[in-house]
């Protein structure tokens, strides 16, 4: 087994990963930005290697500090966590060539999956469907024209380097096609230092759907089943369940299936993601796999009682699964909510500053991993996730009530946080039905992120606050003292119940 492990990364990850260690026995060792030199992933550790200035391209992303510190330290391995070097090939090379034990798959195996176009293509020849496109980046407006012609419109410009839904571009008419090429081409290029840029069809109303793969160095590759991670902003993930409601049993062989097979064509090893689009006429396609531990990894955890972590450090230190596929069933439901430090009203504009105070949600089913704690700095230099509200239930139903209750709980004062809107979203009447699809909180967010608007309850307000103050004390506590029409009922029960929904403005 290992005895200490360096885990390249900071906030929630870093400490999710610093905690399966400890319970197997592994000594950590934490690495560091100056931002972070008091941050509470260096503070859980048992030693920590300062490795540069806050920018994450002078410390976090600095593959050679990061080398040098597990060797100073003298740990035996590196658990990348997601972001920064996780999906790296060159950095999993040389930290095996360092002698150290990579917590992930081969670098040749991340280097199969690292290009759009080069995982389109492993798919299609391990017989994986993926989207409809043409998997040869296009030469110029002339080419992507005559291509798009056999893919048909819409369609949708991928950067073939792309990720975090940037070099993205739903392209709907040929008259849009030359403009729209130029900006994902630039985009991309300044993202990811390549403009090479591919056509696929674009789908209309399906739901993104990735199945948990968990694979040993020994040949047994497993599908874990799926997350349902369709409630997403510009491309970028806010809730997560699992399992779904759109996958049946039978649906989630087959994806898991098709997942294994793709896996296998990568030579992979270690837990990796899937990642599919679910039409609504119940096809589905591969989009691309993520070669490394996901953010939204527990949702799986909690359904299936696997510690994901766990087995990416017992698979490294060479062990078996000791499963079969037939033995992992999804039991209840999951429910994650990214707690980003975001201005959900204010176009999502990431907000920095100091937590003041910190309450984190309890109780039964419920699973707090969280980056910060009270006198965390929360810096313009990094992700705005700073934690993670995961719950679990028997039913979806229940789940959904319980995170209910549990973000009713959570106290963040110091900056903004996405936390009511992930409450709107869980009373909005299609999210209960679970009628999803990836442009569903799009279309929903403009009514999700305004003040309540409901003319009766706003009405009702109003005049509570009246009633409230021409009452004498002893008579607006006592509410049959008098007889009432339904509108003051609704405007006493209106005065008397949580300001959550309508100030939405409890975390600030
Ligand atoms: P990235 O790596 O940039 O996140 P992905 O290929 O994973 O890009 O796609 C991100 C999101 O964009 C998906 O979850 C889905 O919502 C949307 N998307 C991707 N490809 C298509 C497509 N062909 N049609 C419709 N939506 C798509």
């Amino acid at each position: 087994m290992l005895t200490k492990v360096l885990i390249a990364n900071r906030g929630e990850i870093a400490r999710r990963v610093m905690r399966a260690c400890r319970e197997l026995g592994i000594r950590t060792v934490a690495v560091h930005s100056d931002a972070d030199a008091a941050a509470p992933h260096v503070v859980m550790a048992d030693e920590a290697v300062y490795i540069g200035p806050s920018a994450a391209s002078e410390s976090y992303l600095r593959g050679d500090r990061i080398i040098e510190a597990a060797l100073a330290t003298g740990a035996d391995a590196v658990h990348p966590g997601y972001g920064f070097l996780s999906e790296r090939a060159p950095f999993a090379r040389a930290v095996r060539d360092a002698g150290l034990v990579w917590i992930g798959p081969p670098a040749e195996a991340i280097e199969a999956m690292g290009s759009k176009t080069a995982a389109r293509t492993l798919a299609e020849r391990a017989g994986v469907p993926v989207v409809p496109g043409a998997t040869q980046p296009v030469r110029d407006a002339p080419h992507a024209l005559s291509v798009a012609d056999t893919v048909g419109y819409p369609l949708l410009l991928k950067a073939a380097s792309g990720g975090g839904g940037r070099g993205m571009r739903v392209v709907r008419t040929p008259a849009d096609l030359p403009a729209a090429l130029d900006s994902a081409r630039r985009e991309a290029l300044k993202a990811f230092g390549d403009d090479a840029v591919y056509i696929e069809r674009y789908l209309e109303g399906p739901r993104h759907i990735e199945i948990q793969i968990l694979a040993d160095a020994h040949g047994r590759i497993l599908s874990l089943g799926e997350r349902e991670c369709s409630v997403q902003r510009r491309h970028q993930k806010m809730l997560e369940e699992a399992p779904s409601v759109a996958v049946s049993a039978e649906l989630r062989a087959r994806m898991g299936e098709t997942a294994v097979r793709a896996a296998r064509a990568a030579g992979y090893v270690s837990a990796g993601t899937c990642e599919f689009l679910l039409a609504r006429d119940g096809s589905f396609y591969f989009l691309e796999m993520n070669t490394r531990i996901q953010v939204e990894h527990p949702v799986t955890e909690l359904v299936t009682g696997i510690d994901l972590v766990e087995w990416q450090l017992r698979v490294a230190a060479g062990e078996r699964l000791p499963w079969t596929q037939d033995a992992i069933l999804p039991r209840g439901w999951a429910i994650e909510c990214r707690i980003t430090s975001e201005d959900v009203r204010n176009d999502f504009l990431p907000t920095t500053g100091r937590i003041t105070a910190l309450g984190p949600p309890a109780g039964p089913g419920v699973r707090w991993d969280a980056g910060i704690e009270v006198g965390s700095e929360v810096s313009r230099y990094y992700d705005s996730l700073l934690a993670k509200l995961i719950v679990w239930g028997p039913t979806r139903d229940l789940a959904i009530a319980r995170m209910r209750r549990a973000l009713g709980e959570l106290v963040i004062e110091g900056v903004e946080t996405a936390r009511d809107l992930h409450v709107r979203i869980l009373d909005d009447a299609e999210f209960q039905r679970g009628d999803l699809d990836i442009q569903w909180l799009e279309r929903r967010v403009a009514s999700l992120t305004e003040p309540a608007r409901d003319p009766d309850r706003i009405f009702a307000a109003a005049v509570a606050a009246a009633i409230l103050a021409a009452r004498p004390a002893t008579a607006a506590a006592n509410p049959v003292d008098a007889p009432e029409t339904t509108w003051a009922a609704t405007a006493r029960r209106e005065a008397l119940r949580s300001p959550l929904p309508v100030s939405g403005r409890r975390t600030e």
